[in-house]
């Protein structure tokens, strides 16, 4: 499956992201996808893992699963995360940061995780669906395969945010809000916050209900912009629809018409609306559902499938 990795489409698909391209791909290799923009924060440690490598055996070959699935694992999901953690480089034999993750609810819940808490990590994760923190030695980690990981770093003040948003968060404004507690706890200047969406499932794949829509227009002013409709019975203009932007009003179609979401326009407007500057803001990672043969995708794979995570941390 990763033969010929190296010269995967990918690899060009833009320059914002950057993947982890061994030299040689060696069997089980763990693959890496790193936003530049984040990169080059000297400070920060960061990445996205991806379906390459691991120990899995649940989901085709072997796959770095690195969720608790009901498929899956627990010591193969716990040896994943130890290879992810020694890939990050933040585990020296039996020593490693510890990875603080989340019991995810599709909320606009965010902790903030300070060395106290480190201390004495609880058994059982937290429920909520973001969290932020400005303490040292430590990988804040959120899980997806499909919903959108997304990683938020103050420059100036050295603080780091990650939060999960499916389009239940994305209403409740979990990125908008994410912003805000980092400006409460940390005192951040959004101008100083670099941003990047990690990989999910984007506008061409993402077909969703009305209601989804009514949710987003009883919150935001943009809504229309963020949702496209194409007729059921044209397979041409799923396939290409740039070329039908200019569609009709919705609402004047003689076909059922299917409905698309742009999750990652939703959540860029977010940041921008919380005062990230949109040079700062990276959003053009690869989608999960077109590309299972390197991602975990939920829809794609019909509910069958493992869980990415994207993680952050501060360096000592
Ligand atoms: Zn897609």
């Amino acid at each position: 499956m990763i033969a010929g990795w190296p010269d995967h489409p990918l690899t060009r698909l833009s320059g914002y992201y950057r993947t982890v391209v061994n030299n040689r791909v060696a069997k089980n290799k763990l693959q890496l996808l790193r936003s530049e923009k984040l990169d080059r924060l000297a400070w920060l440690v960061h990445a996205f893992s991806t379906r390459i490598g691991g120990v899995s055996r649940a989901y085709g070959g072997n796959t770095l699963n690195l969720g608790f699935t009901r498929q899956d694992s627990r010591a193969a999901v716990e040896r994943n995360r130890e290879l992810f953690l020694k890939e990050l480089g933040v585990a020296n034999g039996r020593k490693s940061w510890p990875l603080v993750a989340l019991r995810q609810i599709h909320s606009d819940l965010i902790h903030r995780v300070d060395g106290m808490r480190v201390d004495r990590i609880p058994e059982q994760p937290l429920a909520g669906d973001g969290m932020v923190t400005d303490t040292s030695g430590l990988l804040l980690a959120v899980q997806a395969a499909d919903c959108l990981p997304i990683i938020v770093a103050d420059r100036k003040r050295r603080a780091v945010g990650v939060f999960h948003a499916g389009w239940r968060g994305t209403v409740k404004r979990i990125v908008e809000k994410g912003v805000g507690e980092m400006r409460k706890h940390f005192g951040s200047d959004p101008r100083d916050l670099v941003a990047a969406i990690g990989p999910g499932v984007q506008g061409c794949c993402y077909e969703v209900g009305e209601e989804v829509r009514t949710g987003f227009e009883a919150q935001f002013a943009y809504a229309g912009s963020l949702f496209r409709e194409v007729k059921e019975s044209d397979p041409v203009r799923e396939k290409y629809p740039l070329l039908f932007l200019t569609a009709r009003a919705p609402g004047h179609s003689e076909w059922p018409v299917k409905l698309f979401l742009d999750l990652v326009e939703a959540n860029r407007r977010q940041l921008l609306d919380a005062g990230v500057l949109a040079r700062n803001i990276d959003a053009m990672a690869p989608c999960t559902a077109c590309h299972t043969e390197l991602l975990f995708s939920f829809r794609a794979e019909k509910g069958i499938t493992g869980r990415m995570m994207a993680a952050a941390g501060i360096r000592k």
